[in-house]
């Protein structure tokens, strides 16, 4: 556990792509059937809808610098995964949860297996360092994702990489993802160019979370 510094919000830079800056969801679509996106705006801050169900973006990307912030509420419940359970997916590369999900939990003092902790590359490579801050505060993902790259014929030819941040702390290093995150089996990679970016209605029972301030910067 690494106790992180004070909150900052830190806003996008002149080149960023805004998703969202409290305003509107515009930049958002639901993922099942990309109708508007469904979740709630209300001061300035995102809150996920369960009845919805996922949310992704309308622009597709490749590889980029990307910040988000986001809010376990403070009288959250539950437990293990069913405990403020969201996520990040980097390049959603289908329906449901498929791609490439950065977790989003309450691993304030919550126990669950390591790598589906807040910060791990689900299933795949455990945080560096538990940085939470309390639930009712904020937390920041700064995150770079480089995508993978796949040959004509579908194999793939470079793997993806994540490095991220939580709360100004390094948690993820350059890894080298084995393919999708999946919740069962081995993770494999399946061909795409560009992909939106998810956020994941998880369906435990726990109360919904919130995000803000979410941009990207797009990289070569
Ligand atoms: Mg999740």
């Amino acid at each position: 556990v690494v106790t992180p510094g004070p909150a900052v919000s830190v806003g996008p830079p002149s080149d960023a792509v805004v998703l969202f800056d409290g305003r509107n969801l515009n930049e958002w679509i639901n993922s099942r059937d990309k109708s508007p996106a469904g979740w709630t705006v209300a001061d300035g801050v995102l809150t996920v809808n369960k009845q919805a169900g996922n949310i992704e973006t309308r622009r597709t990307f490749r590889n980029y610098q990307l910040h988000i912030e986001w809010r376990i509420p403070e009288h959250i419940t539950g437990d293990g995964q069913a405990r403020g359970n969201s996520g990040v997916f980097l390049a959603s590369t289908g329906g449901g949860d498929a791609g490439y999900e950065i977790q989003v939990l309450d691993s304030y003092n919550n126990k669950t297996y390591t790598n589906g902790q807040a910060g791990s590359i689900y299933k795949q490579f455990i945080p560096l360092a538990n940085a939470m801050r309390k639930p009712g505060e904020w937390q920041a993902y700064d995150i770079l994702w480089t995508a993978p790259t796949f040959n004509a014929d579908g194999t793939l030819k470079t793997p993806a990489y994540i490095s991220a941040i939580h709360n100004g702390v390094l948690i993820q290093n350059h890894v080298e993802l084995k393919g999708e995150t999946v919740y069962i089996g081995a993770p494999a990679y399946k061909a795409y160019d560009r992909a939106p970016i998810k956020l994941q209605s998880h369906g435990d029972p726990s109360p919904v979370i919130s995000f803000r301030n979410i941009w990207l910067r797009e990289l070569p």
